[in-house]
């Protein structure tokens, strides 16, 4: 393709890109496709001559487009959203024209003091302790391992990375029974074994409960078993619960243990001064993760991870171990020894595309309004006499579910409230998602996507009852 054709598409395609965008509200939130039908409209080879441009945009459309469930529609409540906006958008064409590889500070200078600025940024935003060392990730699953890697490393002086585990080891990581299942699957992979992660027992608003945790860290250590890593969450991903970190923290300190804070959601929410008290005690934590890509309107993929001992992740990471150099600390990051891939892409331009476009106190309306929005939505599930709320509503997510009073039987009501989603869901008007929360199955609205508005609440509340009615 020549310049004068990439002009002509590039314009082409951020008019259809402007368009989706404006109309996004008439495709059904979730795909309607079954299984295998994109799969077998793909040719089973590869072309072996070009094809032309026209012809791959129209395929796009026509094949691509009904497989694609509408992650940006204002009515998209499931999961939690990854929630983009068209600062962020502008800049991942910018990022993929670039198309720099930012493993070293050599190989984009911008890329990486932008990251160092960017992650500055976002922790004055958050009121995170400004002496953390913050760095880009992929996912918070990538974070998470990275935490409990350098947990394994710090504890045993590095000496795991070396020779490998020995008879002696009995690394033991802590959790929630409510916490996410990237714990469990960086636990495997860091080769502590799932066998040793202990899930705490939760209190009736699904936080940790710190005496617990105590008590069985110190069973622990009577059995010969070495405490190694706290996983505490702040918003859980089934009802956003918030353990009380606080308490945790003088936990962790009294035993030396590993902190790592798992906000990957709610994380966001830390911009706001009133919500700010939901993140008492993270400045005790050894690491702490959150994910712009979530709810700070930041595409896919932007993790923010801070660690309090740069030092450990370095020597955990660094190929050339920290101890081998000589020369003076490197005034510049070079964040390929920060993680686990060499390669990276240029992620903070699209955080400092998002925070200057919106400005601080453009985020903040967001984030509120979302929660404004969730707190009445909470009062009308409250209000309502035949649903019945199962959790707190600390920010923007309501589990709930139908409970008709001609109706007391668990499994009944479990397959009327499965019955109520799909439904829901079949519509194409809204999509939500679904937990279970003391053994009951729960349907989940989460309102953070970037263009919800109270009329896209308001219709969906009106959808649930009718919907909900309708199966009786
Ligand atoms: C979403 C989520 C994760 C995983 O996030 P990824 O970036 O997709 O890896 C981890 N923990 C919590 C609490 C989450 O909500």
């Amino acid at each position: 393709m020549d310049h004068a054709n990439f002009r002509k598409y590039a314009h082409q395609f951020v008019d259809w890109m402007a368009d989706y965008l404006e109309d996004i509200e008439k495709f059904p939130v979730r795909s309607r496709v079954a299984p295998g039908e994109i799969l077998n409209q793909l040719p089973e080879t590869a072309p072996a001559t070009a094809e032309s441009m026209d012809q791959i945009f129209s395929d796009f459309q026509r094949i691509v487009l009904p497989g694609i469930t509408h992650w940006q529609h204002p009515s998209f409540f499931a999961y939690f959203p990854a929630n983009s906006s068209p600062p962020s958008v502008l800049a991942e064409m910018l990022t993929a024209t670039l198309g720099a590889q930012c493993m070293l500070w050599q190989t984009s200078p911008a890329a990486a003091e932008m990251e160092e600025r960017m992650m500055q940024w976002l922790a004055q935003m958050c009121q995170l302790p400004a002496e953390w060392h913050g760095v880009i990730q992929d996912t918070a699953s990538t974070a998470t391992l990275c935490a409990i890697l350098t947990a394994r490393e710090k504890f045993s002086q590095y000496r795991i990375n070396r020779d490998g585990f020995s008879i002696e080891d009995r690394f033991v990581v802590y959790a929630s029974q409510q916490t996410h299942s990237s714990i469990e699957k960086a636990v495997k992979i860091a080769g502590l074994g799932s066998e040793n992660i202990r899930q705490i027992a939760v209190d009736r608003d699904f936080a940790l409960r710190p005496e617990i945790l105590e008590q069985q860290i110190r069973d622990d250590i009577r059995h010969g078993f070495q405490p190694l890593c706290v996983v505490a969450t702040i918003g859980t991903t089934g009802s956003t619960a918030i353990d009380p970190v606080e308490a945790i923290a003088a936990i962790c300190g009294a035993h030396n243990v590993w902190l790592h804070v798992d906000a990957a959601f709610a994380g966001s929410a830390a911009i706001l001064p009133e919500k700010r008290p939901l993140f008492a005690g993270v400045e005790a934590a050894d690491s702490y993760v959150f994910n712009p890509h979530k709810w700070l309107f930041t595409n896919f993929d932007c993790t923010a991870y801070y660690v309090k001992d740069k030092n450990a992740l370095l020597r955990t990471f660094e190929i050339l171990p920290e101890y081998l150099k000589t020369s003076e600390e490197s005034p510049v990051n070079n964040y390929r020894d920060w993680g686990i891939p060499l390669g990276r892409r240029f992620r903070a331009l699209k955080l400092w595309f998002v925070i200057r476009s919106y400005g601080l106190d453009g985020l903040q309306q967001k984030i509120r309004s979302h929660i404004q929005l969730a707190q009445q939505f909470k009062q009308w599930i409250d209000a309502a006499a035949d649903f019945q709320r199962l959790a707190p509503v600390p920010l923007n997510t309501i589990c709930f579910r139908f409970r008709p009073h001609s109706l007391a039987d668990r499994e009944q009501l479990d397959a009327l409230n499965a019955g109520l989603l799909e439904t829901l869901n079949a519509s194409g008007k809204i999509y939500l998602t679904h937990t279970r929360l003391n053994d009951c199955y729960a349907l989940r609205m989460v309102i953070g996507q970037t263009s919800v508005q109270d009329s896209h609440v308001n219709q969906a509340w009106r959808l649930i009852q009718e919907t909900a009615k309708s199966l009786l």
